[in-house]
């Protein structure tokens, strides 16, 4: 493939804003580049500005948003039974745990999906609310829980510096604007309230995937696809986030790694290419080297106050 991309000259960090970046070959396959950041150790993808989101689907009318209501449970349901509820009510009690002096604290869930992950703070004693972008989900939402959860971004909401605990499940770096996100996410918080994010880690294994894609001049990318793409657009290193949160106004209480695999192995194996037949007949093995074997720990959990 030839250089059809406009290849900004010097991309800066969008985490720590450093020009001391290094631009690695281009995937000949998805076209993209990935970047590191030799400051704070951020990997993101160069061209991401030119990509323009057409997810915001605010207008829909009702049978449009059962339709995309039915799309959306096939995606929520296709989640590794047990591995996201888990992570769910350990995050869920230690915020509580956080929030112990207030009586009835207020918890506010970014991209809240179907609002399972509410309903469980319910049952820990906080009141919640929510937003998302994603039509269906709202649809979701109410038929399931009753929740009237905001449709949009939280740019085009008011926000209220109200709430004990903010929570952001795999959001962060799906949005536009990463910046503007926290700034919104600040601001629905009260001074010393928490938020807790979940984003993808930049791990050794995708250092191995980069090295190869470099070796190759772009030809073997597969892996480097798939976790660098429109979706995962930043992925963080525990410097990375520390710098990025300072930058914001939050003391960072912990930034962990985790081997957390939300997708089921079937569908995780498809995505990165593995035949369907394949992806069955391994899955169980996938999924046992999850559960007890030494396997990159993809994801950060971050738990940071507000200042
Ligand atoms: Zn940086």
């Amino acid at each position: 493939m030839t250089a059809t991309h406009a290849t900004i000259a010097a991309p800066t960090c969008p985490g720590c804003g450093s020009s001391q970046v290094a631009q690695h070959p281009t995937s000949l396959s998805s076209g993209r580049t990935v970047v590191t950041c030799r400051a704070c150790r951020l990997r993101f993808w160069a061209e991401r500005d030119q990509f323009v989101s057409t997810q915001h689907a605010s207008d829909t009318d009702a049978a449009a948003r059962q339709q995309l209501a039915s799309e959306y449970s096939g995606y929520a349901d296709g989640k590794r039974i047990g591995i996201v509820e888990s992570a769910w009510s350990d995050t869920i009690a230690r915020l509580r745990e956080m929030a112990s002096s207030t009586a009835s604290p207020r918890l506010y869930d970014v991209g809240a999906g179907d609002g399972a992950f509410l309903r469980l703070a319910e049952e820990y004693g906080f009141e919640v609310a929510g937003n998302e972008v994603h039509a269906g989900a709202v649809q979701l939402a109410a038929d399931r829980y009753g929740y009237d959860l905001a449709l949009g971004d939280l740019s085009e909401l008011d926000l209220e510096p109200v709430h004990d605990a903010l929570t952001m499940w795999c959001v962060l770096v799906h949005t536009d604007d990463v910046d503007q996100t926290l700034r919104n996410c600040r601001a629905l918080l009260r001074p010393g309230g928490t938020m807790f994010l979940q984003t993808p880690h930049w791990t050794a294994a995708d250092e191995i995937a980069l090295s190869l894609l470099r070796a190759t001049r772009g030809r073997v990318s597969r892996v480097v696809d798939r976790r660098v793409a429109s979706h995962h657009w930043q992925l963080h290193t525990k410097r990375s986030m520390q710098v990025l949160l300072e930058r914001h106004g939050f003391d960072v209480v912990e930034i962990r790694p985790r081997a957390r695999y939300s997708l089921n192995s079937t569908l995780y194996m498809q995505s990165l290419g593995v035949p369907v037949p394949l992806a069955r007949r391994t899955s169980r093995v996938v999924d046992l080297a999850i559960k007890y074997g030494p396997v990159p720990r993809i994801v950060l959990d971050v738990y940071a106050r507000k200042r």
